[in-house]
């Protein structure tokens, strides 16, 4: 297990995600936020003064170790800010071709990223890791510096926060061969980076439109469950996944409702079971960050609730609840996690954990 302590930087340390992962790291045993940077508008700017008010979204104050931490310039300090960490964060705000060149900048500064963002996400040769579910992809990070021409960089990233509750709870129910999934999702309002300050009118409101969400819902899930072959991912045919993803005025925790046909049909009391046996490679190497238990099941009609279960296991876990059979599938539930967490900040902290704890931040 991993002894030392890293020094990490945190782009787009300004923003939603940022602001959870200062949260997150201010007291991680191994890692130590030693940079902070976002756009120029904020570069040169104490981090403090910067989200300070309604900017600020955590539930706990802004961490005194960083509030006068002088906030850095993601491009232009780029060489300045390798130099600081082992590693780098990077969740920003960005059109798809310059997070792909600001990621690739750090990779090739021999500086690994771990992306919250999609720019790279489809790229066979970039791991997309839920630890718990395809931390064997990892692998796939050698062909990789082959392709970047480096020695130690490289690029993650995070699946998209829609899919964080579903895939985990159908993935130890691939065995009975999944054929058809309808997934619709209830997203928190944070998912799109904001709060009820910044987005009022998201009170009393639902909006059943999220730009390229149901893509990414039914798209990423196959890269996650694919396989690797001449060392990079090749994404699988199955299950058929569709989707629909609503806005719903709720500040974290995006929950989901799920359909799912089988060629072989469990029973509920067997898919239960597999949910309270799943345990995955965090749980095995005991991660700081790794949930007990990963994924938990509700015997009460009315659970999981968004605001009393969002913090279960620290936002790590997922909660299950209403399983049933179906008149048209053969079964249904409902599903949540934390978006911010589980589904952003909190399951890239993991995903570095993992990282470190194999080697490849060495
Ligand atoms: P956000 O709150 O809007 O924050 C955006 C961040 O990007 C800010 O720190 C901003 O810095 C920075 N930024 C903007 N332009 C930049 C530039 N040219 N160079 C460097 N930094 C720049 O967004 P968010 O919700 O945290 O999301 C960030 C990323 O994570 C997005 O790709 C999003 O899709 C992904 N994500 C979000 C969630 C979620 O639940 N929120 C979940 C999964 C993935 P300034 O303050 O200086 O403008």
């Amino acid at each position: 297990m991993n002894t030392r302590t890293y020094k990490v930087g945190i782009i787009g340390a300004t923003g939603m995600v940022g602001q959870r992962l200062v949260c997150l790291l201010k007291n991680h045993p191994w890692f130590e936020i030693a940079a902070l940077a976002a756009s120029q508008r904020s570069a040169g700017k104490k981090y403090g003064e910067i989200v300070s008010g309604e900017r600020w979204s955590m539930e706990i104050k802004i961490p005194d170790g960083v509030k006068d931490m002088v906030v850095m310039d993601a491009t232009k300090d780029a060489e300045k800010i390798s130099g600081m960490a082992d590693f780098v964060f990077c969740a920003v705000d960005l059109d798809k071709d310059k997070v792909r060149a600001l990621e690739e900048l750090y990779a090739k500064l021999e500086c690994p990223v771990i992306s919250n963002n999609s720019a790279c996400r489809h790229m066979d040769d970039v791991p997309m890791l839920i630890p718990e579910i395809n931390a064997e992809h990892a692998a796939v990070i050698k062909a990789q510096r082959e392709r970047l021409g480096t020695k130690r960089g490289f690029i993650t990233v995070k699946s998209n926060c829609s899919l964080q509750s579903y895939v985990p709870a159908l993935h130890p129910l691939m065995k009975f061969g999944i054929k058809d999934v309808l997934a619709c999702t209830y997203q928190a309002i944070s998912g799109a980076g904001k709060n009820f300050e910044t987005w009022p009118e998201m009170l009393d409101n639902v909006i059943p439109y999220i730009g390229g969400e149901e893509e990414k819902s039914e798209r990423e899930p196959m890269k996650i469950w694919g396989g690797i072959k001449d060392g990079k991912i090749v994404d699988a045919t199955s299950p058929r996944i569709t989707s629909q993803c609503l806005r719903v005025p709720v500040s974290d925790g995006h929950m989901a409702a799920v359909f799912v046909e089988f060629e072989n049909k469990p029973a509920l009391s067997e898919i239960k079971k597999l949910w309270a046996e799943f345990k995955g490679e965090p749980q095995i190497l005991k991660l700081p960050s790794a949930p007990k238990q990963f994924l938990h099941y509700f015997e009460e009609d009315d659970r999981p609730q968004t605001k009393l279960d969002r913090m279960l296991e620290n936002g790590m876990a997922v909660s299950i609840g209403r399983l049933r059979k179906d008149v048209r599938y053969d079964i249904k539930f409902i599903c949540l996690s934390h978006n911010t967490i589980r589904g952003a900040a909190g399951g890239s902290v993991l995903t570095a954990e993992l990282l470190c704890a194999k080697g490849y931040m060495d």
